[in-house]
């Protein structure tokens, strides 16, 4: 069950009210190898792998632990959950999603088959077009310049995606304008609670070259093996873009369910780095 907040105010009262709760549950986690929780893709109880070899220091990070048998973790469960709520189930919506060689992108086909999956092929892709990787044929999408016509999907979901995106604001402008009156864009990205405003991490200069504003921070990426840049560290100012974009109802979901393997990423900054499973829900 998704809890709803629309500014900072009560966010912060919520992330207070849970936090001792929080913290003992992650301790316990983080000291498993293996508990059994509910999956919400799977609709059943479940193992989860706790440790997905992705690391703080010597501590786990549950956000992209937590992973269940059949492949999701906890992050993918969130965005899982997010999605059958908003569809209430409906195979026919006409939904894309930012990923296309993922298990989420497998398991989410399993039940709406006319899903459209798509990676960013890197700088000269055409949108649109498939390019072979790995023996499947990937359509490119660039998020400043989605191939979708306007108005034209119901929901538009993407993971961890627009902190590498230099020119975010455009993003949002695509994704507002692919998506018909009352359809939704629902999707992750690292969100810092304490950030009024996004933190520059780097830019692009007029010349195409990259100037970094601090130490670089890059995240795995299933096409480019070198990783992805982060341009951005993202906090309230987002939702304002948002509505700035276009979106008539801008909202940051939270759902915590330690049963479900639905946590915080068990960051040990709690004030800066810690996150809450956060969606961030915008309708059109
Ligand atoms: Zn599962």
């Amino acid at each position: 069950m998704f809890t709803w907040f629309d500014g900072r105010h009560d966010f912060l009262q919520y992330v207070t009210q849970i936090k001792s709760y929080q913290l003992e549950a992650e301790r316990y986690l983080s000291s498993q190898r293996e508990v059994s929780g509910y999956c919400a893709a799977c609709r059943g109880v479940r193992k989860f792998t706790v440790n997905a070899g992705v690391y703080f220091g010597p501590l786990p990070n549950l956000r992209e632990g937590l992973v269940c048998e059949c492949g999701l973790g906890n992050r993918n469960r969130l965005i899982y959950s997010a999605i059958a709520l908003e569809t209430e189930d409906h195979a026919d919506v006409q939904m894309a999603i930012l990923e296309r060689t993922s298990v989420l992108y497998r398991r989410l086909q399993e039940t709406y088959p006319e899903i459209i999956g798509s990676e960013y092929m890197g700088e000269g892709a055409k949108g649109g077009t498939l390019y072979p990787v790995g023996g499947i044929s990937v359509r490119h999408e660039s998020l400043t310049e989605l191939s979708f016509s306007s108005c034209s999907l119901d929901l538009i979901v993407h993971n961890d995606v627009l902190e590498h995106v230099f020119n975010y604001r455009k993003a949002l402008e695509e994704l507002y304008r692919v998506l018909r009156k009352g359809g939704t864009l629902i999707f992750t990205c690292p969100f810092f609670f304490r950030l009024d405003r996004e933190l520059q991490k780097a830019r692009i200069l007029a010349d195409g070259s990259l100037e970094l504003l601090m130490g670089p921070e890059y995240h795995g990426d299933p096409i480019n093996a070198q990783g992805a840049l982060t341009f951005y560290h993202y906090g309230w100012g987002l939702l304002d873009d948002l509505f700035r974009s276009g979106f008539a109802d801008v909202r940051v979901g939270v759902q915590y369910d330690v049963f479900s393997g639905l946590v915080s990423n068990n960051h040990p900054e709690y004030e800066y780095g810690n996150m809450l499973p956060i969606i961030i829900r915008a309708a059109k």
